[in-house]
Formats: structure tokens, sequence, C-alpha cells
């Protein structure tokens, strides 16, 4: 019964801090441009399968790729593990899911596997971040803080599949020892008990416990630690593969504002229309600060794994630039996390004297994009980091007319003759004037 008490309070915990976190995300969302619309769920579905619950994109680079889906798939099977874990600490009951017969053998023998597998993984994947240089985990945007964060996540899934592998194995040999049934199988864990066949049954017994609670308590931990970390992709990755994109990549979408403008200058007879009364209010051109950016471009920055795969396929960086497309998406984030609180307190119009562009993402950086697309292509969780570096420039150029200047010379050009060419059009035929052609 203590035990249930204590299991109820932390849970509570865990789901009230869980519960805060969730209204405070969503509304740094409400402070995005709703301007993502979600149609076709039949194609995003199958997209969805395929690369993330696939992981098609992730096996790009064999090796790892490997390690990585087999860390993903052992999660969806050891989760299910975890459901029961708690409904057993709510009822006072164990394993409760075991009536599900043969099926909860596979399962839990699954799950014994995967714990071993996954613990091995991130057992290379610490050792990777700690002793190896890998390029692609370095970069300005990637500091200390970031490390650290990373290796702390990569620790506590070790203590989770560790104190896994551990509760299972004390179950099993306590089993034995008190001439109890066992219910599931454990191919991992039934060859670690003998391990253990000298203790007596108590001492096994208080070792199952203390597993089972390192595990669950840091399984609590580790769901409210994960929205504040870079493991925030944890939950977030499925459904940004969901949301993505699923035009083709390059494809600039028209700006609705502008495109109404331009309508009303072709169609002669809006000139005459009466005017309708209200003002309507023209919103800013392109992206300045995080409010501009759309709520998916947003969920791209939660959902950003901060793998690198796209800063080491990008040409501008490879080439020296200044431009990481791994940065542009996280400063989308650590904006928010600056501006975010202050929106909330003081309403939309709140200012802190600085922006997205400029403080935290430079024009120098935008202007290096060769709209490739190489990024976008590579990315595991199908972010679209080219939309937002071209909303940022049509800030630039619309707003502030402050591209390139040969960019800017272009533009005037359209603008006055019709062609990107200083000529007038009047001038066009010229060239055919001394061909001596028979009118
Ligand atoms: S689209 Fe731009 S950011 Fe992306 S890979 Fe190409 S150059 Fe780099
Ligand atoms: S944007 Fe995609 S590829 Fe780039 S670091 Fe984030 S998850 Fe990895």
């Amino acid at each position: 019964m203590i035990k249930q008490i204590v299991f109820i309070i932390a849970l509570l915990i865990t789901l009230g801090v869980f519960t805060y976190t969730f209204f405070r995300v969503l509304a740094y969302f409400k402070l995005t441009h709703q301007d993502y619309p979600v149609r076709n769920l039949g194609r995003r579905f199958k997209e969805m399968m395929r690369v993330a619950v696939g992981q098609t994109k992730i096996f790009r680079r064999p090796v790892i790729g490997l390690l990585h889906a087999l860390v993903f798939w052992g999660f969806l099977v050891i989760l299910i593990g975890s459901i029961e874990m708690v409904v057993d600490g709510i009822l006072g009951t164990e394993r409760i899911f075991r009536a599900l017969g043969v099926v909860y053998d596979v399962i839990i023998g699954a799950g014994d596997v995967f714990a071993l597998i996954i613990a091995i993984a991130v057992a290379v994947f610490l050792v990777r971040r700690l002793f190896l240089h890998v390029r692609r985990f370095a970069g300005i945007e990637m500091d200390h803080k970031k490390h650290v964060d990373a290796n702390i996540a990569l620790s506590l899934i070790l203590i989770l599949m560790i104190s896994l592998l551990g509760l299972n194995t004390f179950y099993v040999q306590h089993a034995l020892a008190a001439g109890h049934e066992i219910h599931g199988v454990f191919p991992v864990s039934q060859l670690l008990a003998p391990l253990f066949a000298s203790m007596p049954a108590d001492q096994l017994y208080l070792y199952h416990e203390i597993n089972w609670w390192v595990h669950i308590l840091v399984i609590f931990f580790f769901a409210n630690y994960l929205p504040y970390s870079k493991h925030f992709h944890v939950y977030l990755s499925v459904p940004n593969v969901f949301l993505s994109r699923l035009d083709p990549l390059g494809k600039l979408y028209t700006m609705e504002n502008v495109k109404k403008e331009v309508q009303m200058m072709m169609d002669p007879n809006a000139a005459f229309e009466e005017p309708s009364g209200e003002e309507e209010e023209v919103g800013r051109f392109g992206v300045k600060d995080v409010e501009d950016v759309s709520w998916k471009t947003y969920f791209d920055s939660l959902a950003c794994t901060q793998c690198g795969r796209c800063t080491s396929v990008c040409p501008a960086n490879i080439t020296g630039k200044k431009l990481s497309p791994r940065k542009i998406i996280m400063d989308v984030r650590e904006r928010m996390k600056e501006k975010g609180p202050g929106m909330l307190k003081e309403g939309s119009d709140y200012s802190d004297g600085k922006a997205l562009l400029r403080d935290h993402i430079t024009e120098e950086e935008l202007w290096a994009c060769t709209l490739c697309n190489a990024c976008a292509q590579e990315c595991p969780i199908n972010i679209n980091h080219p939309s937002l570096i071209v909303e940022m420039r049509r800030y630039l150029v619309m707003e502030e007319s402050s591209g390139p200047g040969d960019l800017n010379a272009i533009f005037t050009n359209i603008e006055n003759n019709g062609a990107p060419w200083q000529y007038s059009q009047e001038d066009r035929l010229q060239w055919a004037e001394e061909l001596y052609i028979n009118e």
C-alpha cells in the first residue's frame, strides 16, 4: 500500500510538471504565425511510416544509422513495458499485462533483447561524443552546454536500460529462488540471472525493487527533462515528419499579401470598386523575428535532433562560409526562449530590442545559402531550412531593400524595365537595327 501511495504521488508530480510544460510550449506556439495548413492526411501518414517509423533517411549512414534505428524501434517496444509498470504501480499489481499470454511473452522478450542492444548503442554514442572528434558534432552553435545536454540524456537512457535489465534479472532469479512462476520471456536476463544464484530470496527481491524504482523514477524525470533538452525530438520527431512539407523541395510559396496587391493592380475593375470601409492590415513581409515564423518552423526548431546531418552536406558550410543550416533552425528555438516569456507577459508588442535577424542569424549567413536543398533532403525528420532562409531574405529585400548590391540592381530593373537588365523595353531591339533586315 505504501508503495502504491508513493508511486501515485511521484506520478502526480510528473504529470503536474509535464502539464505545466505542455501549456507553456503551447503558449509559445500561439505567438507564431498560423499559416501552415495541414492537408493530405493519407500522404502524410505514408511519409511518417516511411521516414520516421521506417527510419529510411537515417540509413544513409549505415552503421550509425542502424544503431539509431534499433534504439528507436527498441524504445517503441519498451514503451509497452513502461505502461505496464505504471498500471502496476497504481494498482499495486505485478506484471498485470501477463493476461495477454503469448503476445506478452513476445513483447517482454523483445524488450529484454532491445534493452541490451540500446545499452550497447548508447554506450557507443557516448564514447563517440566524449572521445572521438566527429566533425558533425562541432560548430559555433554546438557550445559546451549542448554537449553536456546530449551526454546527460544519453546517460539517462543508459541508466534506464541497465535498470531494466537489472529488474528483469532479479525478477527471474527471485522467481526461481522462491519457486514462483515466471511471467514473460527473458532471453538476456535469463542468462544473467545465474550470476546471482547464491543470493537469498529476500535480497533478490530487494534488488528487484531497487531496480524497479530506479527505472520508473528515471522515466518520470526523463519525461520532464526531454522538453528542455535537445532530446525533445523523442516526442516530436515522428509528428514533425507527419507535419512536414509535402511539396517538392525548392518550391517557393506565393506571398498571399503580395499576390492580392498584384491582382488589384492587374484588375481594371478593382480601381473603381467602392472601398469596403475596413482598412485591412498588411502584415510584415517575410521573417524578421520569432513571431513572424510559422508554427511549423517553431515545431521544427523544437524537434531538431542537432545531429548536424544538414550542415555536413551544406556546400556553403563545406566551403568555409559562415552558414550552418542546423544553427538557423536552432536559433529559432533560442530566440523563442529569449523573447517568448516577455511576449507572454507583456503581449505581442513586447520588444527586447533584439531580433532573430542580425542578433542571431546574420545577413552573411542568409545570403551564403545557394538554395540547393541538400540540407532538407538529408534531414532525418524532414525539416526544411531553405523555406525559413527564403522568408528571412524576403524580409530583407521587401522591407529593408537591403539585399546584396547586384540583387538590388536586378530587382530595380525588373520593376522599371520588366527584365533584369538595365535597358528600357523600347531599346530591346536596337541590337537588330544594323542587321539591314528588310521590313
Ligand atoms: S539549401 Fe542552403 S543551407 Fe541548405 S544545404 Fe544548400 S546552401 Fe546549405
Ligand atoms: S535540422 Fe535535421 S539534419 Fe539538421 S541538425 Fe536538425 S535534425 Fe539534424
